[in-house]
Formats: structure tokens, sequence, C-alpha cells
């Protein structure tokens, strides 16, 4: 490719939305250009990059006995309804309703195509195990878009599904895809780790997420110094906190009147105390839709935003309540709640219903004389059992109880009371007594070993040896395509610009003539070029007509590993220069062999990426 010809935009400006190394150097190198939020267009170096991820991809799915195929983006809503999905990803499902008004929802990831496909065309256990996989597009109506293609509302993932027909086999493909996952991220030069993982909307069990760890990351990994456990904050589990002793017996409780000061902080302030004393109380339902949404959709309509309608009290059914006690200075952990409490989607009460299961305003509920009637079921952090004494709210609007001693004035055991760990790990926690440590990172991919629960309710079952009918161990594999690029530059970048490792770069080799208007240097420049081209190198010509500075520049930004650099001095001289992109120094090389020591370089930095 001769750069004068080639469309490759690069700018000097920093766009405002762009907080991460990767988003802005992607959109000053001329890789991707923003359509709207979330969406981006791939220019040629940017896809040129993102086909080689691709490619690798494909080729380690390949190796793994997967196969591939091709399921469409758009489908029937009905197929999500059915697993009970539309209600978990909720609006993070992009829906649309056709010309004959179905519902259609546009593929966040397609566990219900794949199983429903197998479903229709497998029939025994010899037909047994398949792997199929697709790259595609995929939609997630994110809430908050953002660091480019990190976290876009459309992007390209690989997804495989793996069906077996006993535990040991689920395994065995498990382990399969985790071995390609790691030659996937090793070949295309990131350093990963691997951590346990949270299940999440999937459901199943067992999961290890692959993560990139960087300082820009959202997820945030927590291991122990000794490397015996890591685990993404999702899921880390922390040992339960020693027994606080108090120093004194505890007076009875007593009610304290807060004045409209409902918030941690605000009472903390007022009663001079601190957060870890506080005893959060929260109240979660399952999702109910509001009068407000009723008033103007039909019961109908509204599933069609992506959730059931279960009808609160004033509808007809009951919908299910739970409360939640976590130590003020704790966050609860809504995945680790949902292990616990087992049943339907929860999400945090309105204030209207906080009013009615516990008589006070939002900022006074306690779990002190609460109607325990009035939930399915009471979850208590480990931390609150094992505190001495805390103040909470006390089901009064305006008022918090004092001198509030777990165990003592509110029951931590009986019918439908579960003490459990359902918070983040934090700062000073423990793992097997050992420390927890925590660093940020991005998810570049997830597995999971899903069991039985998309095969059960879409019917993937087949015969087995003894000719019971048996539902498919299901498995299933993502790769963020676009998040292994934009990973990449954040691991490979300076203050000049991007620094690829070569399997991905979107050219191995730069050759540069920089005086271009200097027919010697020109012809050198384009002999190299084309031996380079014969021997199967993805070579870039600066060809421009320009300052040699300004294709430097060019050169570090867009970041190829290898530049060879023809001017007119060392042309004169019978040399050329080259350079790598994550060294300083050159070397000179005789003209005649320059293409064969680029080769040897393109090769060697090659093998360093083999897995
Ligand atoms: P996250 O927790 O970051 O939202 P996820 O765990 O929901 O991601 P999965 O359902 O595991 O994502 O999807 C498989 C892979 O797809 C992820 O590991 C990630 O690399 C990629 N991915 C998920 N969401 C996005 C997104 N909004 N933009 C780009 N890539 C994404
Ligand atoms: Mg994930």
């Amino acid at each position: 490719m001769r750069y004068s010809r080639m469309f490759i935009p690069t700018v000097k400006e920093i766009p405002a939305d762009a907080e991460t190394a990767s988003h802005k150097l992607m959109i000053r190198a001329g890789l991707i250009r923003k359509v709207a939020s979330g969406t981006y267009t791939y220019l040629p170096l940017g896809w040129r990059s993102l086909l080689k991820v691709i490619a690798i991809v494909r080729e380690e799915m390949d190796k793994a006995g997967a196969q591939e195929i091709l399921v469409p983006s758009m489908q029937p809503k009905e197929l999500w309804d059915r697993t009970g999905r539309s209600t978990d990803y909720g609006p993070t499902m992009f829906s649309l309703k056709d010309r004959h008004g179905r519902m259609n929802v546009l593929g966040p990831t397609a566990e219900e195509v794949f199983t429903t496909l197998v479903a229709g065309e497998i029939k025994s256990y010899k037909q047994l195990p398949i792997n199929l996989y697709q790259i595609s597009p995929k939609f997630r109506d994110e809430f908050r878009p953002r660091f480019g293609p990190v976290r876009s509302r459309e992007f390209i993932m690989k997804d495989a599904y793996s069906f077996d027909a006993d535990p040991a086999g689920l395994d065995e493909s498990y382990k399969s895809m985790y071995d390609a996952y790691c030659r996937v991220f090793k070949r295309c030069g990131l350093e990963y780790v691997i951590v346990e993982a949270e299940s999440g909307e999937m459901g199943g069990s067992g999961s290890h997420q692959f993560t990139v760890p960087c300082e820009s990351g959202e997820d945030t990994i927590v291991y122990t110094e000794d490397g015996s456990y890591a685990a993404n904050l999702e899921r880390a589990d922390v040992d339960p906190l020693a027994k606080e002793i108090a120093n004194a017996e505890i007076p009875p409780m007593e009610e304290v009147h807060t004045p409209n000061i409902g918030s941690i902080e605000a009472v903390c302030k007022f009663l001079k105390t601190q957060p870890k004393d506080m005893i959060k109380t929260i109240v979660l339902s399952t999702p109910i839709f509001s009068r407000e949404v009723l008033k103007h959709w039909s019961a109908e309509e509204a599933k069609h935003d992506g959730r059931d309608v279960i009808m609160g009290p004033e509808y007809g059914t009951v919908p299910k309540r739970v409360l939640a006690l976590v130590r003020g200075d704790h966050e609860i952990n809504m995945e680790k709640l949902m292990e616990v409490w087992g049943g339907e989607h929860l999400e945090l009460a309105d204030e209207e219903i906080i009013e009615r299961l516990t008589g006070a305003k939002v900022g006074f509920a306690g779990p002190v004389g609460i109607k325990k009637e009035r939930f399915n079921k009471i979850i208590i952090d480990h931390a609150i059992a094992a505190m001495a004494v805390g103040i909470t709210g006390a089901n009064k609007t305006d008022y918090h109880t004092k001198n509030v001693v777990p165990g003592r004035d509110f029951p931590l055991e009986g019918d439908n009371v579960t003490v459990a760990d359902i918070r983040y790990a934090g700062e000073g926690d423990t793992h097997n007594g050992k420390k927890l440590l925590f660093k940020k990172g991005i998810e570049v991919g997830q597995v999971f070993k899903l069991g039985t629960k998309y095969s059960e309710k879409l019917g993937a079952k087949f015969l087995r040896t003894d000719g019971h009918e048996a539902p498919c161990l299901m498995g299933c594999y993502g790769i963020g395509v676009n998040r292994i690029l934009a990973s990449a530059i954040e691991l490979g970048n300076d203050n000049n610009g991007i620094i690829w490792p070569i399997s991905i770069a979107p050219f191995e080799v730069l050759a540069t003539a920089v005086n271009q208007d200097d027919d010697k240097v020109a012809q050198v420049a384009e002999d190299i070029y084309q031996q380079l081209l014969d021997s199967g190198i993805d070579v870039l010509l600066d060809d421009r007509v320009l300052r040699g500075g300004v294709k430097f520049k060019d050169a570090d930004l867009i970041g190829i590993p290898i530049r060879v650099t023809v001017g007119k001095k060392s042309v004169a001289e019978g040399s050329v220069e080259i350079k790598l992109r994550c060294e300083s120094q050159s070397q000179k090389v005789p003209i005649e062999k320059a293409a064969d020591k680029t080769i040897e370089m393109v090769n060697s930095l090659k093998e360093q990426l083999k897995a």
C-alpha cells in the first residue's frame, strides 16, 4: 500500500470526550471515527488491525474444534422471553417493532438462537459434542458508553457455544476454549490475567474472565500477593470479619431525632459517628412498572421495554421483596445478593414502596421491629453480624435508633433470615486469611459453564446411550474483538503514539522515503518496498511529498512496529536506517541487505508472540 493513496486521516486535536490513551490515539491515528454515542466507523488502518485480530481468533477457534456459523443479529424477542433474559438484560437490550407489530431485539449475545438451532437439529449423543461460534456485531444499549471501542453500543464479539452430553464433556469443552483464549491473547501481544468471575446475566456455574491490567480499565481485579487467589470484584469472596467486642455493656436502644437527615454521610455528621458504625438497610423488589409507564402503555406494550410486567399490589399480583443489610461504609454487591436470593431479578424499590413497607420515608429504614412478613427474605451481610453495636433507621421518618446490637435487637437467624457475604471486597479485607490487593483492568473475554439453563428452557435435548432424553450441557465463550485492539494500545503507547504488537499492527513495516522528490531516494524506497511485498511482508510505503518531520510524526503516531527510513544522506552512503517503533536507536544497514534484515526483524518480532 502507498501512503499517498491511503485514507489515513491523522489529527492533532484530542477529542473532548476521549479520556483514555487508546480512545485518544485511535482517533488521532485515524483508526476510528465516532458516528454517535458508542458507535464507531473503522477506517482503513483500524479495520486492518481489527481484521488481524479476527483472523487470530478464528484460527484459534478452528484449531480448538469450534465451527464458524453466522446467526442473525436481529432476533425475535419471544426467544428471549422464553429464557427470561429480556427481563435480565432490561433496557440494555435494543428492541424494535417490525411492520407487523412483532417485537425483535438486536442481540447483545446469542445463547437463545444457538440453543434453538441445536434444539432443532441435534437428536442423539452421537452428534455431541458440538461447538459453534460466530464473529459478528453485538448490540448493547450501555448506560454509559465510553472509552471509545471499550464500552460501545455496537461492537464485534466472537461468541462460541458448546453442547455436551455429560459434565466431563463440558469440562473438556470449557478447558479447550480456555486454552484457546490464552493463545489468542498471547498472539495478540496482550498481557492478561485470568480471574474467577461471576456468571452474571448468563446464569450457570463457573466462569473465568480474561482481563488486561491497565489503569483505565473499568474492571477491578482482586488478588492475593502470592497469586493463590484472583477474582474480579463482582465475584471476590471475603472472609467474615472478626466479631467486634464492645468495651462496655451496650445500653438499651435509643431513638434519636434526625430531622431531614437520611443519608449515611449526613447522619454520621449529625451524630458524630462513622459510616462503619451505621447499618444500611436496602429494600429491593422484583421489577414493577410505575403507574407513569402504565398510564401511557398497555401492560402488553410495556413488556416491549425489555422487562416483564410484574404488577404491583395496585394491579393484582404481589411482587417479591427482599431486605438487605450492609455496613454504612460497605457497598452491596447485587451479584452476590442475587446468588443468595436465588430468585427473580431484583432492583432497588422505589420510594413509594419503601414507605409502604417500612412506614418511613427513604433514609429511615432499619431492621429493628420491621414487619418481617412483608419480606420474602432478609439477607444480612457478615460484617453486620460482626458488629458490636450500630446505628440504623428507626422505620419512622426523621428518626434513627442508636445502640442497636445485631442479634440482640434484631434476629440474625430464623425463618427467611440469612447471614451471608453480600458486599464488595474492600481495602483491608482478606481471603483465606491473606490480604486482598486490587488493580484495574479491561475485560477482553469471558468463558462460562452454563449447564442446562438454556437447553432446558429451549428444549435442546438429546437421547443418551441409555435411551433417556436429557438436556445438553452448555458452555458459552465470548471475546471482545474491539477491546483487544483498545487494550493493545493501552499497553503499547508513548507520548508520540501507538506501539503495536506486530501481529495486529495495521502494517508490519513502514518504508519511509524521507525525500520523495529525490529520484534516487524514491527509487531505493520503491525497490525495498517491492522486495518486502514479494516476500509477503505487510508493508506501507510512505511516498508522500512532505517534510521528513511530518512523516516521522505520523509514523510514530500510527505505530507500525518496524520503520525503514530511506534518506538522501544515508542513500549517498549506500545505506538505510531500520528502527523498531519500541526502541529509540536505529541501525544502519546497506541498501542491498535492507529487505533481508527487515524480514529477519519481522520474523523475530512474530516469534516472540507465538502461542
Ligand atoms: P462488561 O462487564 O464489561 O459490561 P460483560 O461481562 O457484560 O462486559 P460479556 O457478556 O461477557 O460482557 O461479553 C463478552 C465480551 O464482549 C466481553 O468480555 C467484552 O470483551 C466484550 N464486550 C462486552 N460489552 C462490550 C461493549 N459494550 N463494548 C465492547 N465490548 C464489549
Ligand atoms: Mg463478561
